[in-house]
């Protein structure tokens, strides 16, 4: 694609929440194993209301689709995830408002939300948090010049999973200290599940 349409980034939602609900139980899993055992239920529940809000909608501008996926995922989600997941959205419509949604504006956009849910988290790069896989794909989109669903799947995958064997510094994770290590970031996951829905609709 040269520009993403409103149809894709509806598509981009659905996707998301197909992986999403297929893969609730291991999510709730992961989040057990280093956290309080309910990002599968809380992220599982906001990508439905995101698509009981937006399928069969009409939008004039993907910024409009992004704006009611951030103010249905900051009502309808608990825990640190929704304000979180709820942020990255907002920045994107915000970055994308009025505009077609080129490569140089999504890869901007991407940046904004990073920034967006770093600042709302007081988090950064490397505390084994979702932040870890967005700033990993915005690197990588600022180095690329046109859309890649194997390039981006590839970075968000590589990113999530080094989550392992990193020490969590933030949110509920960080109380293990040590032993937080070893465990897959369940918030890194999902977010996971985002990029690599997207790239399947960019490579569509
Ligand atoms: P809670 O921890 O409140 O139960 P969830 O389980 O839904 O919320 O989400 C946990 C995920 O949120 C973590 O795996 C991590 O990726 C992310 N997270 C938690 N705190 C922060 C933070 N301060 N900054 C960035 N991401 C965070
Ligand atoms: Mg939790
Ligand atoms: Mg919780």
């Amino acid at each position: 694609v040269q520009v993403l349409q409103v149809e894709q980034t509806v598509q981009w939602m659905d996707k998301t929440n197909t992986k999403i609900q297929e893969n609730k139980e291991y999510l709730t899993t992961l989040d057990q194993a280093i956290g309080d055992g309910d990002h599968g239920i809380n992220i599982s529940r906001g990508f439905q209301e995101v698509m009981n809000k937006v399928s069969g909608q009409a939008y004039e501008h993907v910024a409009d689709v992004m704006k009611d996926v951030a103010m249905t995922l900051m009502s309808k989600v608990g825990g640190a995830a929704g304000p979180l997941y709820g942020t990255a959205f907002l920045k994107l419509s915000m970055t994308f408002k009025g505009q077609d949604v080129d490569y140089a504006l999504f890869s901007q956009g991407i940046e904004d939300a990073l920034n967006g849910v770093k600042q709302r988290g007081k988090s950064d790069t490397g505390e084994k948090t979702l932040v870890d896989v967005w700033s990993a794909v915005s690197e990588r989109l600022k180095q690329e010049e046109k859309f890649d669903g194997s390039v981006l799947e590839e970075t968000a995958r590589t990113a999530m999973e080094n989550t392992k064997d990193t020490l969590a510094t933030k949110g509920r994770a960080a109380y293990l200290k040590e032993r937080s290590i070893g465990h897959l970031d369940p918030g890194s996951v999902s977010s996971f599940y985002l990029f690599e829905a997207f790239a399947e609709v960019i490579n569509e």
